[in-house]
């Protein structure tokens, strides 16, 4: 073997068992794990050279923008210390992320509460205590392949910068699973966050930050842009920074990122129903539906939205939920919460009338919806329910409220089909309340769902409850499923041919 093939070879095992996490190569640092980035050539004017680590106007913000410019280029330069400092930076960061959300869950459950005016404060304060079920660094596990031919090694590896919007639902709580994930996958993060819930989000990136500082000495990792607006999501959906995009919320902002020309994963709308038949433990299907749909008053994607029930059960269902703590809405109360609930607009062109939430309802109390609907509750009540028909705005809407909606249905096809139509094609979240296989093999192929769960709450379908693991956002119309740090990579292959199999 001559020495140049020596050399070569010597060098393919050191970088090979460097990328699998085994002996550190000969010739790399600790510190060091992958190739440093190319040098930029200092008279070409490119934006490299705008990003380089020297930029002082990036300094001493911890993370905290006035613009998407300032904030992609602070990001981009942190994703360049994190690839200098290697896999330790990276757990570093998902420890102090998951710590400190934990830590201060009280605190910024508060802030958050006291921002948006939206949810319980208890449920705020839980969701940030539950940071610590997402997946971060050791998700991550390269694919090997052995054989006649040599190895083959397919990596995960980070895109630079994650442009990233996060909803008024559960804005720190999304954030800091979204740091853990895409740090863990070795990217910065920018944060878009919702207008309603930017200063809450601000408070937790800085403190983020200044941790990670400490710690690590990477400055930005996670960014944000201090006042959100439709042009700031533009400016940073087009920085030539952001190589990525990842969108929690709605219908429009969903829209308004696949049109951006840049990859998106997309957490969309659900509208989750749930089928009871007549095999399930009604009162165990009673006390799912009322803890799924109560959980932060049905702020969740995740949350039951409505009830499809065999007639001649439904009553049985309902009497279970009035006796753990719901309480059902006559007709009368029903409709006079429907007409402050939702602003109904006449159809145009003969088409269909179209519902609008009221947005003073959303995530409200029970109290406030029991008021508009004239009836008195006891104090604490976590849910309200009432029987509708299938076409009713609380049915069709993602109303986001502590009110679920019951309709009875003749038979499993009519369950099945009226919870299909009413998930709009979301392919969110379904439930189904069953013993019957049959039942429940059909309803997981008609509705084709991205959650799908079977005799427990919603949340289960996101580890709490149930098996799995968490992320507060879910792609759906993109299909990447329960995001983890795996959704936030490009896979790369490393072929060496014909030698190290060695058996
Ligand atoms: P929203 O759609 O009003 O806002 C979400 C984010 O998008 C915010 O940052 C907002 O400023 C931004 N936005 C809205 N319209 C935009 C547009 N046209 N262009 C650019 N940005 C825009 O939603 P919300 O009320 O904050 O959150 C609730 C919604 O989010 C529900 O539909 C819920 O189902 C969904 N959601 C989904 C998941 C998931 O994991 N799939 C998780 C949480 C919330």
């Amino acid at each position: 073997m001559s020495a140049l093939n020596e050399t070569l070879i010597r060098d393919v095992v050191a970088e090979v068992l460097g990328r699998i996490g085994g002996a550190a190569p000969a010739t790399a640092t600790k510190s060091t794990p992958s190739a440093p980035p190319p040098a930029p050539n200092p008279d070409c004017g490119c934006s490299a050279k705008k990003t380089s680590a020297s930029n002082p106007a990036l300094r001493g913000k911890f993370g905290v923008f006035a613009t998407a410019e300032e904030a992609c280029a602070a990001a981009q330069e942190a994703f360049l210390q994190l690839k200098e400092k290697g896999i330790e930076a990276r757990r570093k960061i998902e420890i102090i992320v998951k710590t400190m959300a934990e830590k201060n869950a009280e605190a910024w459950g508060r802030i958050e509460f006291e921002e948006t005016k939206i949810g319980r404060l208890d449920h705020k304060i839980a969701k940030l205590g539950l940071i610590k079920l997402v997946p971060g660094v050791d998700w991550l596990r390269p694919d090997a392949r052995s054989g006649d031919h040599g190895i083959t090694l397919e990596e995960y590896t980070p895109f630079g910068v994650v442009g990233a919007i996060t909803p008024s639902t559960h804005s720190i709580p999304t954030l800091s699973g979204n740091i853990v994930n895409i740090v863990a996958a070795g990217n910065a993060v920018v944060f878009n966050a919702h207008p309603s819930a930017a200063r809450c989000a601000a408070v937790a990136v800085r403190a983020y930050n200044e941790a990670v500082y400490r710690e690590t000495g990477i400055e930005n990792i996670a960014c944000i842009i201090e006042k959100p607006s439709l042009d700031s999501f533009n400016a940073l959906c087009k920085n030539e920074n952001t190589r990525l995009l990842l969108v929690t919320g709605g219908p429009m902002v969903v829209k308004a990122a696949m049109q951006t020309g840049k990859r998106a994963i997309c957490a969309g709308p659900g509208n989750p129903p749930v089928f009871v038949d007549d095999t399930c433990c009604p009162t165990r299907a009673a006390k799912a539906i009322i803890s799924g749909a109560a959980f932060d008053n049905n702020l969740l994607c995740i949350g039951e939205k409505q009830v499809f029930v065999l007639d001649h059960v439904a009553d049985k269902l309902m009497q279970r939920m009035t006796e753990n703590g719901a309480v059902k809405l006559t007709h009368a109360q029903l409709d006079s919460l429907t007409k402050a609930a939702f602003t109904i607009t006449p159809g145009q062109g003969g088409g269909c009338a179209q519902a609008h939430t009221n947005k003073d309802f959303i995530g409200k109390d029970t109290s406030v919806l029991a008021q508009a609907a004239g009836v008195n509750i006891p104090a604490g009540t976590q849910l309200l329910f009432g029987e509708t028909d299938a076409m009713h705005p609380f049915v069709q809407e993602e109303q986001m409220m502590p009110m679920i909606p019951i309709v009875r249905v003749k038979s499993v096809e009519e369950g099945i089909a009226k919870s299909l139509q009413s998930e709009h094609n979301y392919k969110h979240t379904a439930i189904i309340h069953s013993h019957d296989v049959e039942n429940i093999t059909a309803m997981a192929r008609a509705l084709d769902t991205t959650l799908f769960v079977k005799n427990g709450p919603s949340p289960a379908g996101l580890g709490l409850g149930g098996e799995g693991y968490l992320s507060f956002s879910i792609a759906t119309p993109t299909g990447e499923g329960i995001t983890n740090p795996r959704t936030f990579t490009r896979v790369r292959r490393c072929v060496m041919v014909d030698n190290l199999r060695i058996y």
